[in-house]
């Protein structure tokens, strides 16, 4: 029910041709990274125009992130709308659906530089971009991938940040978005119930519809998940 399609290009001819495809959603991977390498936390860049349904799946993005690997969301609650001092809206301020630009990790990290190499963190980043997906986009249809600084015409060779120990930003996010690609076409019904899983590193052993008002809560001390119809 989806299709995924990589725009390249400059930022602007990327975002023309999206709309000239009528994407449902536009997705452009980054990683952050600072002069301080313990600068460590999670942020989706929107638009300066940005929809409240780009901000709040922007939000629901960085949130899942933070959860997953244990960090801080920046921004105003995971989304720094229109950039950082104008870096970043540019990007996305020319498409006309919702569109998101991800900063999940910091590849000036050495702990996030570990990750961001990691075949199964790298898998994690992409499931929760593929659930994001699906969440926001129910009914499915074209999705627009961009790899941050990677295939720009004006600028051939950018690849973005140094990943701390090796490697380049942009080479990163294209083995992740090409993995959520992967996770994003294999989705083959609307996500019709509420759903629980049982996850071990980046794979799911185990789900369950429940029911929608049901109140789930976990004893560590029993290892018992009740779930509790209402
Ligand atoms: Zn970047």
């Amino acid at each position: 029910m989806y299709n995924v399609e990589f725009y390249k290009g400059d930022y602007l001819e990327r975002q023309r041709k999206a709309n000239d495809d009528k994407c449902v959603c536009y997705v452009e991977h980054h990683f952050n990274s600072s002069a301080s390498p313990s600068a460590n936390y999670v942020v989706v860049i929107t638009g300066s125009n940005a929809s409240q349904t780009s901000k709040n799946w922007g939000r629901w993005y960085a949130q899942a992130v933070a959860r997953e690997f244990d960090l801080p969301v920046g921004g105003n609650a995971g989304i720094q709308v229109g950039g950082y001092n104008g870096r970043g809206d540019f990007n996305l301020r020319h498409t006309y659906m919702p569109a998101i630009l991800l900063e999940p990790l910091f590849a000036s990290n050495p702990q996030h530089a570990e990750w961001i190499r990691s075949d199964e963190r790298q898998n994690r980043l992409a499931r929760i971009l593929c659930e994001s997906i699906q969440r926001f986009f129910q009914k499915g249809g074209l999705v627009a991938f961009s790899v941050g600084h990677k295939y720009k015409t004006s600028r051939p060779n950018d690849r973005g940040a140094k990943v701390y120990g090796g490697g380049m930003e942009a080479d990163y996010a294209e083995e992740i978005l090409n993995k959520a690609q992967e996770m994003i076409e294999g989705i083959d019904k609307p996500q019709e119930h509420r759903k629980i899983n049982v996850i071990q590193g980046d794979e799911v052993l185990w789900t369950q519809n429940v029911d929608p008002d049901s109140d789930i809560t976990w004893d560590p001390v029993r290892g018992v998940l009740r779930i509790d119809q209402a």
